[in-house]
């Protein structure tokens, strides 16, 4: 272990020389996600240790973004640390084809936690790989090709994946012919459909998945993919009714029902799975992030008995060099078996209903910029706007630049004051490791109020 890993994140650690050498390298030769390389001023991280991360400047940040939402029971558990190593001490790695301890195991348990009988496990390396495999899966099953998602979603940067993201960072990506077709799915706040009430939103939304199914033809549709609980795109909790109506839609129509719980899913909303709060079961379910925490890429699809009897006698065609990859499975069941002893799922949905629930809606109270404050457990969006009347975003849609400066003032100010936020678009995410305690979320929350501050000069 390093020296910096040893330290705690009450101890703040300054060695400028190492961090100047980390960040050269770094914007010499590592080419980042989704961003302009020119403009980039990436912070260089020295160590990290349950909700907080530090830098080599002394300074540590609370993390409310839980890295990009996977650290869902805090960095370096000790436990999860120590199996990671001993699973590289007995087999660091192993072909897919073969039965293996910690594969098994970590199949084994995820299946005990998945609803209804979503019993088979397809391992991948992170969450788009998830989602390219639910489709295959679901095509090959259905002999249909085309595939329908929801506008406001994200599912992951790999081919299919992008062109099913309705987010604009499709856009560069999109080609336009890969058999996806996006509908609106239901977000009461800027409703699609003019609704006024939740009831009236989920009836008119289920009515508009109807007529799209129909128009596209009901024989043509491989699946209808959907985040239960849209993660990027917003954290739009669905009306009750929503996700009981579209899998009936499926089941009317032979569409098979995929949920992508690759950022909802394992606690994050306060149960093992977003599905369980309607208690939904879908036929293919992805999930990937927080089933180990992220403390090593690992991915995957449970699968449905109907679909798994499909490829009983038939090959799958499809394969990755490491799936179930064994320090991730291993790595995997430790993350579960902590998430079961710690009650880490209890936690996130206590901390959602007696911290995180009223004190951001305290904060709404006294902000004229946050326009809504929506979410469950440990996964919450403020929907920061110009005028809560007219519910103007703060920032436009996809904005850059200058149009941005709000959020990026806003975001500014809470790092200042030691809290590191998730900040898309007009909306900050609150999304801690479902670990955090109380005492940290309420030290994130008043670093928050203060950040809010800046976000409510730009009102009008
Ligand atoms: N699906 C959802 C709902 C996600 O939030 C993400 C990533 O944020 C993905 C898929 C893609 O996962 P990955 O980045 O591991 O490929």
């Amino acid at each position: 272990m390093t020296a910096e890993a040893l330290r705690g994140p009450r101890d703040p650690f300054v060695d400028q020389a190492a961090g100047a050498a980390v960040k050269a390298a770094d914007r010499a030769h590592v080419f980042h996600s989704w961003s302009a390389q020119g403009l980039l001023d990436p912070l260089a991280v020295a160590g990290a240790e349950g909700s907080y991360f530090w830098d080599y400047e002394g300074n540590r940040y609370l993390d409310f973004t839980s890295g990009l939402v996977f650290t869902n029971i805090g960095y370096q558990h000790a436990v999860v640390v120590a199996a990671i190593q001993e699973q590289a001490g007995k087999l660091a790695s192993f072909a897919p084809a073969f039965a293996i301890e910690a594969r098994s195991e970590a199949a084994r348990l995820i299946a005990s936690h998945t609803p209804g009988d979503l019993d088979k496990i397809f391992f991948t390396n992170g969450g788009a790989e998830a989602v390219e495999n639910a489709v295959r899966l679901a095509r090959v099953h259905t002999g249909r090709t085309k595939v329908l998602s929801a506008y406001r979603s994200y599912h992951g940067a790999t081919s299919t994946a992008i062109n099913l993201t309705g987010d604009p960072r499709r856009w560069a990506s999109d080609t336009g012919s890969a058999g996806v077709v996006r509908f609106w799915a239901p977000f009461l706040y800027r409703s699609p459909f003019y609704a006024t009430t939740e009831t009236e939103e989920c009836a008119r939304a289920l009515q508009h998945l109807e007529d799209t199914i129909a128009f596209e033809g009901p024989g043509t549709i491989a699946a209808i993919v959907l985040e239960t609980i849209p993660g990027t795109a917003g954290i739009m909790t669905p009306p009750p009714g929503y996700l009981p109506g579209v899998r009936e839609i499926c089941d009317r129509h032979g569409i098979v029902f995929v949920l992508d719980e690759v950022m909802a899913g394992f606690g994050r909303t306060g149960k093992w799975f977003a599905a369980d709060h309607d208690e939904v079961v879908p036929d293919l379910m992805t999930f990937a992030k927080g089933v180990n925490s992220g403390y090593v890429p690992l991915g995957g699809v449970a699968i449905n008995a109907e679909i798994a009897a499909t490829f009983e006698t038939r090959p799958y065609p499809g394969g990755l060099t490491y799936s179930g990859h064994p320090l991730a499975c291993a790595a995997a069941v430790a993350t579960i078996r902590v998430m079961e002893e710690e009650k880490v799922v209890e936690r996130a949905a206590r901390l959602g209903e007696t911290v995180l629930g009223p004190g951001l809606r305290e904060l709404a109270e006294r902000h004229p910029s946050v326009g809504e404050v929506r979410g469950v457990g440990a996964f919450w969006a403020l929907e920061l706007v110009r005028n809560g009347e007219t519910r103007e975003p703060l920032v436009p849609y996809n904005a850059t630049g200058e149009a941005a400066a709000p959020m990026a003032a806003f975001g500014a100010a809470a790092k200042k004051r030691g809290l590191w936020p998730f900040v898309n678009m007009n909306r900050t995410h609150v999304v801690p490791p479902c670990t955090v305690s109380d005492a940290e979320a309420l030290e994130g929350l008043a670093a928050l109020d203060e950040a809010l501050t800046v976000a409510d000069d730009y009102t009008v």
